[in-house]
């Protein structure tokens, strides 16, 4: 007996989020639906997915602007004990315990000692900064070997900087964004990637972004997410 599959979904995207198809015999007509971190595209049975790919292109950007709208309302929840703590693509639940003189995690949890929030916030960053630095300097190591440039990359660093992700100087030192910690994995994978590029090509050009491709055939997914969602990074 063959093993019954789920019919492939296409892999469109909106705004860095997967759309979700649903067909619907009783349907006659498509339509586009919009929902904080979800898109979802109804459409009859049969019509051909080529069609359905020209109706979602030509929303898109009516739907990019939605999902910008909705990002920009939910305001950072403030943290608390039970607050999640996404680390890239995991998820940590803060655990606010008495006694905690730094900032210490278990298993899923996060364990820091409960006080006025400046200082809860301040133990959470610390924490994220200390765990980001060898995963977030592991990519770009990792990119910068793929890319044989390697000898070219003399330093790796955090940032706070208040406008970007990530740099690259021509020295060959290198800063990413510690917030980039809370960013899905493959996000944070695509801005080492980009910094790493720069070690080859300190420009934007064709051949800048051909290196970035090669690695990383998806990265405008993670671009688009980081436009429309980025903001969402900052620790309340
Ligand atoms: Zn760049």
């Amino acid at each position: 007996m063959i093993p019954k599959r789920p019919r492939p979904q296409p892999q469109w995207t909106v705004g860095g989020l997967p759309v979700q198809l649903r067909r619907s015999a009783r349907r006659r007509t498509l339509s586009l639906h919009v929902a904080p971190g979800a898109v979802t595209v109804h459409a009859p049975a049969r019509t051909p997915e080529a069609l359905i790919e020209t109706f979602l292109e030509a929303r898109r950007g009516w739907a990019e602007r939605h999902l910008a709208a909705y990002a920009a309302r939910s305001a950072p929840a403030p943290l608390e004990d039970g607050s999640p703590l996404p680390f890239l693509g995991e998820t940590l639940t803060l655990r606010l315990t008495p006694g905690m003189r730094a900032p210490r995690r278990s298993g899923a949890e996060l364990h820091v000692a409960p006080g006025d929030p400046a200082d809860v916030r301040a133990g959470v960053e610390r924490w994220y900064r200390r765990a980001a630095l060898p995963e977030l300097r592991a990519l770009v190591e990792g990119y910068a070997d793929a890319l044989g440039a390697r000898d070219r990359l003399r330093r790796f660093g955090l940032s706070a900087a208040r406008t970007r992700w990530g740099s690259c100087t021509a020295g060959g030192d290198i800063r990413l964004h510690w917030l980039l910690a809370r960013a899905p994995r493959e996000v944070a994978a695509y801005v080492a990637l980009h910094e790493a590029a720069h070690l080859l090509e300190l420009n934007h050009s064709p051949r800048y972004w051909a290196h970035v491709a090669r690695q990383m055939p998806g990265h405008a997914t993670s671009r688009a997410w980081l436009k429309a969602h980025g903001h969402t990074l900052a620790l309340e």
